[in-house]
C-alpha cells in the first residue's frame, strides 16, 4: 500500500514528532515521507484495532525522541550491558540477575528451553497468555492445564496439587491475560515456599504496571528465592511493542543458562535501546498510561452493564464481555466494519469476545457497533 506524502506526515501524533528530528539530522524527510511502506501492517488504514494489547497512546515523546537518535547510531550493534545497568540501578538488583531479550516473549520461550527441552511438565492455568506452556509442549513437556474457579480467579491449591517430582516450570501470569486475574504477595510466597527448588516458577508480569502496588515476584527474588523467574516488558504500559523490548530477573544461576541460548547483546537494537532507557527516566508516561486505562475499563463497565452483558476485568488493558453463543459469528461482522476485536475461544472463552482498549473514538465505535449487532 502507498502512502501519501501528506497522509504520512499526518498520520499520528508520533510521526508528527519525528520529523523535525529527521531535519535536525539533516534526513530527507520527503523521502520517508514518498516510500511505500505500509505501517498499518497489512490492516484497512482506518481499522479500528482493539485486538491485540497495544497501547493506543503511543510511546512518551522522550522515548520517540530517543529511538529516533537510535536509528541514526543503528550502523553500530546496540549492546543490552548498558539497559542492564539502568534496569539494575531502576529495581535496584545486581546485574547479573538480569537479562535483556527481544520482547518479553524471548524469555517466556527461553525458560522452557532450558528447563523443560528433556520432557517434564508445566502447570498452568488454562485460560491465559500460552508462550511459555504452548513453548514447552512443543518441546515435548506434557503441560497440565488448570482451569480458573468460577470467580476467573487462579486455582492456586489446584495447580499446587498438579505439581509432582516431573514438574519443570510452574506458570502465572501477574495480572493475567485474558481475564486480568490476579494474586497477592502472600499468595505469591505460598507458591514458592510450596515448590520444590528444581521446578522454576515463572511470573509473567507484562501487564503488573497497570496495577497499583501490584504483587511482584521480584520481592520473592529480594527474599533469596533461587528458583523464580520474573518477566517484564516495555510494550506495553511504555507502549513500545513494536521496538522489542523486554527482560527478565533471575537468581544468576538460571540466568546463565538461559544466555547459554539466547537473550544475549544483541536481542537489543538501537532504537529500542534509546526508547527503554528514556522509559526508564520518565515514569510519567507509565502513569499517564494507568489513568487512561481506569478511565477506560470504567467507560466499558458501565457501556457492557447497560447492555446485559457480563464482563471478566481486571487492572489490564482489556475486558473479557460474554456476548453468548453468537461470538464468533460476531467477531466476524464487526471485521467486514474494520473493527478488530478477539474472539475468546483462543484462551477456553467460547461465550467471550476479548477488546483491548483503544483511543476514544475507537472504543466509540466499537461499543456502538455491538450495540447494532446483539
Ligand atoms: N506476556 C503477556 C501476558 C502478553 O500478553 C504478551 C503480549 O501480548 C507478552 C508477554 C509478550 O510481550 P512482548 O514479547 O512484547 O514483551
Amino acid at each position: 500500500m502507498s502512502i501519501s506524502r501528506r497522509r504520512f506526515l499526518t498520520r499520528s501524533a508520533a510521526v508528527a514528532a519525528t520529523v523535525p528530528f529527521l531535519q535536525q539530522l539533516d534526513i530527507d524527510t520527503c523521502d520517508a515521507a514518498e516510500a511505500s511502506i505500509d505501517f498499518d501492517m497489512g490492516f484497512p488504514h482506518d481499522a479500528i484495532r482493539l485486538n491485540r494489547n497495544e497501547n493506543p497512546l503511543g510511546p512518551s515523546q522522550r522515548a520517540i525522541a530517543a529511538a529516533i537518535e537510535g536509528v541514526s547510531k543503528s550502523n553500530r550493534y546496540a549492546d543490552s550491558i548498558l539497559l542492564k545497568t539502568l534496569l539494575s540501578r531502576h529495581h535496584d538488583i545486581d546485574e547479573d540477575w538480569i537479562l535483556v531479550g527481544t520482547g518479553s516473549g524471548e524469555l517466556l520461550k527461553l525458560a522452557p528451553l532450558v528447563v523443560a527441552r528433556n520432557g517434564g511438565n508445566v502447570v498452568s492455568p488454562l485460560e491465559t497468555f500460552r508462550t511459555t506452556p504452548s513453548f514447552a509442549e512443543k518441546l515435548g513437556a506434557e503441560i497440565r492445564w488448570t482451569p480458573l474457579r468460577d470467580d476467573a480467579s487462579y486455582d492456586i491449591d489446584a495447580m499446587l496439587g498438579a505439581v509432582d517430582g516431573n514438574t519443570k516450570i510452574f506458570y502465572i501470569v501477574q495480572p493475567n491475560n485474558p481475564t486480568g486475574t490476579s494474586v497477592s504477595g502472600e499468595v505469591l510466597t505460598k507458591i514458592a515456599d510450596w515448590l520444590p527448588p528444581e521446578v522454576l516458577f515463572v511470573i509473567d508480569e507484562a501487564y503488573i504496571h497497570f496495577m497499583e502496588d501490584g504483587a511482584t515476584g521480584i520481592d520473592l527474588l529480594k527474599n533469596g528465592r533461587k528458583n523464580v523467574l520474573v518477566t517484564r516488558t516495555f510494550s506495553k504500559a511504555y507502549a513500545l511493542a513494536g521496538l522489542r523490548i523486554g527482560y527478565g530477573l533471575g537468581h544468576p544461576d538460571i540466568m546463565t543458562q538461559i544466555a547459554r541460548f539466547g537473550c544475549g547483546p544483541t536481542s537489543t537494537n538501537m532504537a529500542g535501546f534509546g526508547a527503554a532507557a528514556a522509559s526508564l527516566e520518565d515514569d510519567t508516561h507509565v502513569r499517564k498510561s494507568r489513568d487512561y486505562v481506569q478511565k477506560t475499563r470504567a467507560t466499558y463497565e458501565s457501556a457492557f452493564r447497560e447492555m446485559g452483558l457480563p464482563t471478566i476485568v481486571g487492572a489490564p488493558p482489556f475486558i473479557l464481555v460474554e456476548v453468548g453463543d453468537r461470538a464468533s459469528e460476531i467477531r466476524d461482522a464487526l471485521v467486514k466494519q474494520r473493527i478488530f476485536v478477539r474472539y475468546g475461544a483462543e484462551w477456553d472463552f467460547p461465550k467471550h469476545l476479548r477488546v483491548s482498549y483503544g483511543l476514544e473514538e475507537e472504543n466509540q465505535a466499537f461499543l456502538e457497533a455491538l450495540r447494532k449487532l446483539l
